[in-house]
């Protein structure tokens, strides 16, 4: 069993799902006393298995806690339990003096800067750290933490993260690591479907899926989604396509960031019309045929569509 050491700081791990259950886990690993909370009976008891202290509430959870790290859904339910909106005490009033404040989920730019301002208004210190690497890498300790956080709370910060983190980046801050994260996210889902629109022309001009791959992955059209991610069997034997598109980074997912980047492009008047046409793309695929697969899985619903106007 994992020790706890007295000069580590109590952690309070609200959300133990698919990503913070792990995450929880990685920390009792490295010796942090975290007391948890999570509603879902079944994602409770499997953090608590990892040794994680189980409370009845989130407010409970962060009793006196010096650190409070949220892994959850939205940014209102971020926002909620910060405030005590959900039929519980707020997380704020409940946490110690000057606690840290990391919240892991993926939100709204502007959630994470109204949550920053909150928690700073408590007496606290706030960051976004929200993450890239999925369950895999939440539960190797490998995730890639974007962070928004004032220089000066740096250094907590890093420590808390280490033991679930490959990498850390500091991006700016409040608001920044949210940022990055939907940038980059946007990038993925729009390399996503032109990779698969040029397997899809490929197949249509009789090109082997591996000849595309040996000329694309090696010149100018190599990306994630092609090189690790690959949309087709063969080519990358470890990615979703050889396993029937089970996820990896589901489609839902992919619908939700590409959402959310939407929504920080309207409050910033830019421009993104590859994104806008994204995230119309993962919308509908997402709350249909891709609602459990892996977002690579658009392809199939490119060369259906291809097939069907071929029909017409
Ligand atoms: P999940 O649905 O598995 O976990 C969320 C958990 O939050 C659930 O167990 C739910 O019961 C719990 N919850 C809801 N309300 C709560 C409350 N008031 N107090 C405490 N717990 C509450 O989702 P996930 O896959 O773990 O994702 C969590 C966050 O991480 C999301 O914002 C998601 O966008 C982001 N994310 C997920 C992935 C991924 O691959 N799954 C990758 C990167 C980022």
């Amino acid at each position: 069993m994992a020790m706890t050491s007295t000069d580590k700081p109590r952690v309070a791990f609200i959300g133990l799902g698919n990503m913070g259950g792990p995450m929880a886990a990685n920390l009792v690993g490295a010796g942090y006393a975290v007391t948890g909370f999570d509603p879902s009976p079944a994602a409770a008891s499997t953090a608590a298995e990892a040794g994680v202290t189980l409370a009845g509430s989130a407010s409970a959870a962060a009793q006196d806690a010096q650190v409070v790290i949220t892994m959850l859904p939205s940014g209102k339910h971020v926002l909620d339990v910060y405030e005590g909106r959900s039929g519980d005490a707020p997380v704020l009033a409940a946490a110690a003096p000057g606690a840290l404040l990391v919240d892991c989920s993926t939100i709204a730019v502007d959630d994470a800067r109204a949550a920053a301002d909150a928690a700073r208004a408590a007496g606290h210190r706030a960051v976004d750290a929200p993450v890239s690497g999925g369950v895999g890498g939440a539960t190797a300790g490998t995730l890639t933490f974007m962070v928004g956080a004032a220089d000066a709370d740096l250094e907590a910060v890093r420590a808390v993260l280490e033991p679930m983190a490959g990498r850390v980046v500091h991006c700016g801050d409040s608001g920044a690591g949210q940022a990055a994260k939907i940038c980059n996210n946007m990038i993925l889902g729009i390399s996503m479907i032109a990779v698969s629109e040029a397997f899809v022309l490929g197949e249509r001009l009789g090109l082997t899926h591996q000849a595309l791959f040996d000329v694309a992955s090696t010149a100018s059209g190599q990306c994630w989604s092609l090189t690790t991610n690959c949309p087709v069997p063969g080519p990358v034997p470890t990615s979703p396509a050889n396993r029937d598109y089970a996820p990896g980074f589901a489609s839902p997912l992919m619908a939700k960031d590409l959402g959310l980047a939407m929504t920080a492009a309207e409050t910033t008047h830019t421009g993104t019309r590859m994104g806008e046409l994204a995230a119309a793309i993962y919308r509908e695929f997402a709350s249909g045929d891709g609602a459990a697969l892996d977002f690579s899985a658009i392809i199939g619903a490119i060369r259906d569509e291809q097939n069907e106007g071929a029909a017409s």
